[in-house]
């Protein structure tokens, strides 16, 4: 499958793991947009938010869990943290592997929609 992320899973590409289990691995992201800036994937493949199933349940469960642990490692959890899944082009989705961003180390600004993004995404 031509998927970026399963590739960085199989090893086929490399990236710098920050934390790996048997059903997810974390990595920072390679165009960080905070301090630290990871990426929680699960092993299997789900291409959007939408194709999760029920069953998957426990899986995404484990992702937030995984980067509320990253974020209490790194000592940041008590000043807070972002985390977001962006799902196909008006999310901003760009790789077709389900991705928690765990951004972090500084405040972030609140709401994301700006006017001037609007065109862009229409
Ligand atoms: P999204 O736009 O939500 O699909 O997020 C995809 C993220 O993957 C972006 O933040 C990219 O910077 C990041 N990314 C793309 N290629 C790589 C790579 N080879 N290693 C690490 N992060 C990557
Ligand atoms: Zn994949």
């Amino acid at each position: 499958m031509d998927c970026l992320f399963c590739k960085i899973i199989n090893k086929e590409i490399p990236a710098d793991i920050i934390y790996e289990d048997e059903h997810v691995i974390a990595f920072n992201d390679i165009s960080p947009q905070a301090p630290t800036h990871a990426l929680i994937i699960p092993r299997k493949h789900i291409a959007t938010l939408n194709d999760v199933q029920a069953e998957d349940g426990a899986l995404v469960g484990h992702m937030v869990k995984t980067a509320a642990t990253i974020a209490k490692q790194l000592g940041f959890d008590e000043n807070g943290y972002r985390t977001v899944f962006n799902c196909n082009p008006h999310g901003g989705q760009t790789v077709y592997h389900i991705h928690l961003h765990l951004l972090g180390g500084k405040p972030m600004g609140w709401p994301p929609y700006q006017e001037t993004l609007k065109t862009a995404v229409e």
